[in-house]
């Protein structure tokens, strides 16, 4: 009988689900899309109707029934992100993403300056754009240069960059308000989304060194070509996709509970954002309080004729940190990141600030009219990377043995990214293919 008993449970252990994700972003797609591709049978579990989380596109009405379908916020990769870039490739859809090798910051008024990589090689790749920029002076162009010298040195010698924030080491370094401004918080909270006197120094310094200085070509800045929901289609091919499934709970014995049933699987990977886990499974001993939100406010704005031929452009001085170009000139998505001041605006003060501010750098705005605008306030885009945090991110593995971590948040050794995600997604991933006896490899390194 007891022998009848334990063969009864082999069978249907062999028959279950191995991999149960719940949370249908980039880091759940991730950690499902590698786990069926050596061969485990995965189910995904997704509270919302599409996929991606905070990385999605959805339609959008337009004027005479015409609807868009836009991307929540625009969404670009560097090309130092070897994990996303591999994920594409997983999925089939590497070749949807266009790389741009020219950065344009852009002054009021128009004046423009490239960034773009010259003759010399890494790390003085960008030594002649540099020489050229209108927008810095000869006295902030010479510390910069020495900044960055010191940022290659420092980058493994310094055991005190998670202590301190990036304006610290700024300030230390004697680089002057203005190339700050410009350069320095341009670039970096765009890329970090938390401004420089609350950002941990090591951030600032990864983004610096992976992107610009490592090799010739890592800060070439990928963008999708299709709306980003459409990259994530061919991940059901071999992974089981529930969508408008809200996991309520969770227990080791009997499994997910969505809608009443409970579904089990041999192994469970969380892939939602910190605030959810906390409610979904609070005895984990995270400190979830020290994962506060940090806000970007993207606002799209359709005119009825063309205002730039820019593919896109990072704007200097003002508000407004960056316009891409969506369709001919005439739609404009503009982003703001770190945008708390926004939140507390009205959507229709918000517009006007955009196109004020956009106005003076592409003067043809003035004379277009607004057919369509919408605004999008994302109060919890990512978590603020603080000094002090990265060692309260929690690793993959937990102490319960067949449960683990994915998420942007969880400690993927990158910031909140596409790339954290994905990180976060793949170490899931192969701690729960080692727990079902199949142990897998799927993160790639760093490129330096
Ligand atoms: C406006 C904006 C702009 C950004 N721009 C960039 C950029 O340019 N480049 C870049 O690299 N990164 C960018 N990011 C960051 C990037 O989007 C995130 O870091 C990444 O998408 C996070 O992925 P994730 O899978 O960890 O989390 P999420 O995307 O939050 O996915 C978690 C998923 O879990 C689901 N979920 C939650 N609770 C449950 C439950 N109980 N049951 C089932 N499902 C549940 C959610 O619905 C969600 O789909 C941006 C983010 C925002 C918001």
């Amino acid at each position: 009988m007891a022998a009848n008993a334990t063969e009864s449970l082999r069978q249907l252990k062999r028959h279950m689900t191995d991999a149960i994700v719940i949370g249908g972003g980039v880091a759940g797609l991730s950690a499902a899309t590698a786990l069926a591709n050596e061969g485990f049978r995965v189910e995904l579990f997704e509270a919302k109707p599409f996929w991606g989380g905070r990385a999605t596109s959805y339609a959008l009405p337009l004027a005479n029934s015409h609807e868009a379908e836009i991307d929540n916020c625009q969404h670009i990769l560097l090309k130092c992100c070897v994990n996303l870039l591999n994920f594409y490739g997983r999925l089939g859809v590497a070749d949807r993403i266009e790389f741009h090798r020219e950065f344009y910051f852009m002054e009021p008024g128009g004046r423009t300056s490239f960034l773009r990589r010259g003759l010399l090689p890494a790390p003085l790749h960008f030594t002649e754009s540099f020489l050229r920029a209108t927008y810095l002076n000869l006295g902030e162009k010479i510390a910069l240069a020495r900044a960055m010298l010191s940022l290659r040195f420092e980058r493994k010698r310094r055991k005190d960059l998670d202590a301190i924030t990036m304006l610290d080491w700024l300030r230390e370094k004697n680089q002057p308000a203005r190339l700050i401004e410009r350069f320095w918080r341009q670039v970096l909270v765009s890329a970090i989304n938390v401004e420089l006197d609350q950002m941990a120094a090591s951030h600032g310094f990864q983004v610096m060194w992976l992107g610009f200085m490592a090799a010739s070509d890592t800060y070439e800045m990928g963008i999708p070509k299709v709306p980003l929901a459409q990259l994530y289609q061919s991940a059901f091919k071999n992974v089981v996709g529930h969508e408008r499934a809200i996991v309520e709970a969770f227990d080791p014995e009997r499994g997910i509970l969505v809608d009443g049933t409970w579904h089990q699987a041999r192994t469970y990977i969380s892939a939602i954002p910190s605030d959810r886990l906390a409610k979904l499974v609070p005895q984990l001993d995270i400190d979830y309080a020290a994962f506060e939100p940090s806000s970007i406010t993207g606002v799209h704005i359709w005119f009825d004729r063309p205002v730039t031929t820019m593919p896109h452009g990072t704007l200097l001085d003002r508000h407004i940190q960056w316009f891409y170009n969506k369709g001919e000139g005439r739609y404009l998505m503009l982003v703001i990141s770190a945008s708390d001041s926004l939140l507390k605006m009205q959507r229709q003060e918000v517009i006007d600030l955009a196109l004020r501010e956009l106005t003076e750098f592409l003067p043809a705005v003035a004379e277009a009219l607004v057919v369509r605008a919408h605004v999008v306030k994302e109060a919890k885009a990512t978590f603020r990377a603080k000094p002090g945090l990265e060692a309260k991110r929690p690793i993959s593995t937990t102490a319960i043995p067949n449960f683990f971590l994915a998420g942007d948040w969880t400690r993927s050794g990158w910031p909140a990214t596409m790339e954290g995600a994905v990180r976060s997604g793949y170490l899931a991933a192969e701690a729960a293919s080692a727990a079902l006896g199949k142990p897998a490899r799927f993160l790639l390194p760093d490129l330096a």
